[in-house]
């Protein structure tokens, strides 16, 4: 069996312009996987786009409507960093339904694992708001998904970006069925992702959030997995593992503002894929948030890739 790989060209269409989040992001990482001889060890998925009823495991309809009405309605900006165009709602459809696919393959045992290449991101995206670059909460619409239709009901979701997925924590806040853990720059945006936020009602405790300082690198981040995320891994026994891969905590990146590795990021999908060995099968999604250094995202994509494989 082999890694999967969603990707789709029309992802390039959601074009706002000069941005960070821009479609080099994925044109540069195909490119450098191609010339290092890892494209062709994936297995390229085909897929449909979602509908907005894939959309309504999470979102709110206001939202969808939102969102899907904005630009013809003169509207170009979700919020002041999320930009859209004409082809954005039906690009954002696009990437869920590819990472709905992967899933799907992943629970059905087709698959060894799968990486989305996928954009618009989306961990910023909460069941009301659409924002910070992300439209559609593609990993929270995947956990919701595997629960109603493939019968997984015990979703882990690992957050790695170096921004707090302030959507997915608050899309599960209270539900002890899926355990958000998140490492991430604290304070930085989205302002949420202290270490006190531990869920609510039946979901608390299943809400584990790991605030970093400025500057953390890979003794942080590994310990922080082997200390934190192995044990409660181990009292959730997940079914499933979605990994929210944002890139931006590398040290090159511009706008994470921490000090991860490439050597880094392979020990924690190495620690992820211990987890999923022990609990669930290898079952594994991996799904691309942030990442803006348009030199080092391909090379660090390839060693998280080269892990998977
Ligand atoms: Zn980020």
């Amino acid at each position: 069996m082999r890694t999967g790989l969603i990707y789709h060209p029309d992802f390039l269409k959601h074009d706002t312009g000069h941005h960070p989040e821009n479609k080099l992001r994925l044109t540069k990482t195909l490119e450098y996987l191609d010339k290092i001889g890892l494209l062709n060890k994936l297995a390229n998925i085909p897929f449909d786009t979602a509908n907005e009823k894939d959309l309504e495991l999470i979102h709110s309809r206001e939202q969808i409507e939102t969102v899907k009405n904005a630009y013809s309605q003169g509207i170009n900006l979700l919020d002041p960093d999320t930009p859209i165009c004409e082809k954005s709602f039906s690009i954002a459809l696009l990437a869920v339904g590819g990472v709905l696919k992967a899933v799907k393959e992943a629970a059905e045992g087709k698959l060894k694992n799968a990486f989305c290449l996928v954009r618009p991101p989306g961990h910023h995206s909460t069941p009301s708001r659409s924002m910070g670059f992300c439209l559609f909460n593609n990993v929270a619409i995947a956990a919701r998904y595997l629960q109603k239709n493939l019968d997984h009901q015990r979703i882990l979701i690992i957050d790695w970006d170096a921004h707090h997925g302030n959507g997915t924590q608050e899309a599960f806040y209270n539900d002890p069925s899926v355990l958000y853990f998140s490492t991430h720059h604290y304070p930085f945006y989205p302002g949420t992702g202290s270490s006190e936020e531990k869920g609510s009602k039946s979901g608390f405790g299943y809400n584990i959030n790991v605030p970093l300082s400025s500057g953390s690198g890979d003794k942080e981040y590994v310990s922080a997995f082997e200390k934190i995320l192995v044990p409660a891994a181990e009292n959730f026994k997940p079914e499933f593992i979605l990994i929210s891969a944002g890139f931006d905590a590398h040290i090159e990146d511009p706008l994470g503002g921490m000090a991860v590795t490439d050597e880094g990021f392979k020990t924690l999908t190495e620690i992820t894929l211990d987890i999923a060995d022990k609990y669930c099968n290898n079952k594994i999604v991996s799904v691309l948030e942030g990442g803006y250094n348009l030199k080092t995202l391909p090379k660090t994509i390839a060693a998280h890739l080269e892990v998977l494989i």
